[in-house]
């Protein structure tokens, strides 16, 4: 792929107090940008200053959702190498939910290739703090200027990136859940499991409402009997019941996170037990009463592992673990982030360098 470059003429000031980054609000210097039209396929890909882009107020995206999305992050070494976590996985991932939207496939290859001249450009924009890292958004849009219900003509590939803080300042952090009984986040034969803008608006309500009652996130049931646990948040969901590692199968309706698949493949690897199956929350409050329920943690790109302190559902709080980091919990997360950062030797092949 021939990428047309154009440096901007106007560098940014990057941040100089890393502790402040947060996530999501300072972006890069440049951008990836590609348009496909059908009849051309993708075509014109240009990196270039990051700046607004100008859309048509009857651009399809606006109307009909027509918007999948990835998330993933570029590490800093002690060596001061710059290195990828299983990048190919999230341009798949891409690939598989714009087959559910109707959107063209990406070659992945390209893709990649694309990521690693950006941030080759960008480098200088990875942050150097202790657990900070250059977040990632890839994302396709609908651009076609039409109001009747189809898929568009017209799509843009962008790719964005933002230097992010230390998710955890000061280790890691127990949430409290909520079972989320009144809403739901996707249903099987709907978009679940594809990394689309519209599954996010459908799940905003019900986070809300657990906010308000000081949980962090909610714990998200299957739309049909309401009965087996999905995911938790935007991340996957890991119970461990009598020394099994068990994690919701996918049935469609849960997004298949890399993450997820990174913990299964360590700890199987590890030679402990896991299995993905459907769970229901009632076997997990069985599991609290019986003495089984050692742990419970979500997984995701942002936050790697997220224990789960306290479980809510109604009128009944347990305290997971006593409330503490699980024996599990912190070992997945040392060998992820050890090898995410280099800081661990990665058997498993996951990390590329960049630059
Ligand atoms: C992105 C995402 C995850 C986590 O996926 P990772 O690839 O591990 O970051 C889990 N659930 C939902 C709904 C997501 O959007």
């Amino acid at each position: 792929m021939n990428i047309s470059i154009t440096k901007t003429t106007s560098p940014k000031k990057k941040p100089t107090d890393e502790t402040q980054l947060g996530f999501g609000k300072v972006f890069s210097d440049h951008m990836f940008i590609m348009e496909y039209d059908t009849g051309k396929g993708w075509h014109s890909p240009q990196i270039k200053e990051y700046s607004d882009i100008s859309l048509s107020p009857a651009a399809m995206v606006f109307h009909y959702g027509q918007e999948i999305f990835e998330g993933l992050k570029v590490y800093r070494t002690p060596e001061d190498k710059i290195m990828l976590f299983r990048a190919e996985e999230n341009f798949k991932r891409l690939n598989s939910s714009a087959e559910r939207s109707v959107i063209p496939a990406i070659n992945i290859d390209d893709a990649l290739f694309a990521l690693n001249e950006l941030i080759k450009i960008d480098k200088d924009w990875v942050p150097k703090s202790e657990g900070t890292s250059l977040y990632i958004r890839p994302f396709i849009i609908a651009v076609d200027s039409f109001l009747g219900v189809k898929p568009s003509d017209k799509y843009y590939f962008i790719i964005i990136t933002s230097p992010s803080g230390a998710y955890y300042s000061t280790g890691l952090n127990p949430v409290g859940i909520a079972v989320e009984e009144r809403y739901v986040r996707a249903v099987k034969g709907g978009m679940g499991f594809a990394k689309a803008g519209g599954n996010y608006a459908a799940s905003m309500l019900g986070q809300q409402e657990a906010h308000a009652q000081n949980y962090e996130q909610v714990l998200w049931l299957d739309g049909i009997e309401r009965k087996y646990i999905e995911e938790v948040g935007a991340m996957n969901v890991f119970f461990v019941i009598n020394g099994e590692i068990v994690t919701p199968e996918l049935s469609g309706s849960i997004l298949p996170g890399i993450t997820r698949m990174s913990a299964i493949e360590l700890c199987r690897k590890w030679n402990m037990k896991v299995t993905e199956r459907k769970l229901s929350v009632d076997e997990v409050f069985d599991a609290f009463d019986s003495g089984a329920l050692t742990e419970a943690f979500g997984t995701g790109t942002a936050a790697v592992i997220s224990p789960i302190g306290v479980l809510k559902k109604g009128e009944r709080v347990i305290k997971i673990n006593n409330g503490q980091i699980g024996e599990i919990s912190q070992k997945l997360y040392d060998a992820l982030t050890g090898i995410q950062f280099g800081k661990i030797r990665d058997d498993m092949g996951w990390t590329k360098v960049v630059v």
